[in-house]
């Protein structure tokens, strides 16, 4: 009777007939042999099951058919797809955790290194005061807010995760650093007005010269400068050909403030 609900095509007019006549699910393809059995969305409401296909040969070894047996895992499927959520989204906001984005960033990286991506470091303004002043909670709720008004305004390519904290990582691929400062600053334009929230963004963009912690560490200074500018604004390091950041992060912090002064582009 359930396998008459998840393929109702199935009668005593079926037999003999080839199941992928039977039904499309059962393509060829579901019917080869897998490394990991193929997983199949069935029924309604959809139920997962696993296919396991087995030749069925007669006494001279010959193919004369196939057998297919589907277990029903959606118990299983479901745990699977929750503890996937766990370790991958952060529970308050929605986004990627920092493990997951950062592991983005990586295999962006690796994938694609010649072409153009950009990152935005932000951090909330005077967050701890909005915690002190109207409680905790209230905290909690400006951040799970704020994150899907920004997400909306993001290009589609975009990958957003929280960093920690009040503090979150986008990640702009196909955007240089121009484009991605006019993102930045379209996000204060969203966060003030709606939430009465302001942020200091760092933007970097990737350099072939940079290996991905240069790269957040270019973000992250160029975030500093921001709060140091007055917060509430986007600043971005640029970087002459042979001056990458590179340069910055193996520079003792006299030399930092040296270069800021000439290398950083501010965002008025
Ligand atoms: P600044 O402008 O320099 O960023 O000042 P700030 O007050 O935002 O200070 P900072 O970014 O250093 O501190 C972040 C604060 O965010 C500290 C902590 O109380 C608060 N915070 C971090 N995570 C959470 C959270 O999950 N919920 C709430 N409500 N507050 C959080
Ligand atoms: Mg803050």
């Amino acid at each position: 009777a359930r396998a008459r609900m998840i393929f109702p095509q199935l009668s005593h007019h079926a037999m003999g007939r080839r199941l992928d006549d039977l039904s499309p699910l059962l393509s060829p393809t579901l019917l080869s042999r897998h490394e990991t059995p193929p997983l199949l969305a069935l029924g309604q409401p959809a139920r997962w099951f696993e296919a396991h296909p087995h030749p069925l040969q007669n006494r001279w070894q010959q193919d004369i058919g196939m057998t297919l047996l589907l277990q029903d895992v959606t118990e299983r499927y479901q745990l699977q797809q929750q503890l996937k959520q766990f370790a991958e989204i952060d529970a308050l906001t929605g986004l990627l955790n920092r493990r997951m984005i950062l592991q983005h960033l990586a295999l962006w990286l690796q994938a694609t290194p010649v072409r153009p991506l950009s990152v935005l470091l932000f951090d909330i303004d005077n967050f701890k005061q909005l915690n002190d002043s109207r409680g905790h909670l209230v905290g909690d709720e400006m951040l799970a807010a704020l994150a899907p008004a920004l997400h909306a305004h993001l290009p589609q390519q975009a990958w957003f995760g929280r960093y920690g904290g009040d503090e979150f990582l986008i990640l702009l691929p196909e955007l240089n650093e121009s484009a991605a400062l006019a993102v930045a600053n379209q996000l204060n334009h969203i966060s003030q007005p709606l939430l009465a929230i302001s942020l200091s963004i760092g933007v970097a963009q990737w350099h072939l010269a940079l290996s991905q912690n240069e790269l957040l560490h270019c973000a992250d200074q160029a975030l500093y400068l921001a709060k140091q500018q007055g917060r509430a604004q986007a600043a971005a390091f640029s970087w002459l050909e042979n001056q990458p950041c590179t340069t910055l992060v193996k520079s003792s912090a006299a030399e930092i403030n040296g270069r800021m002064e000439s290398e950083l582009l501010l965002n008025s």
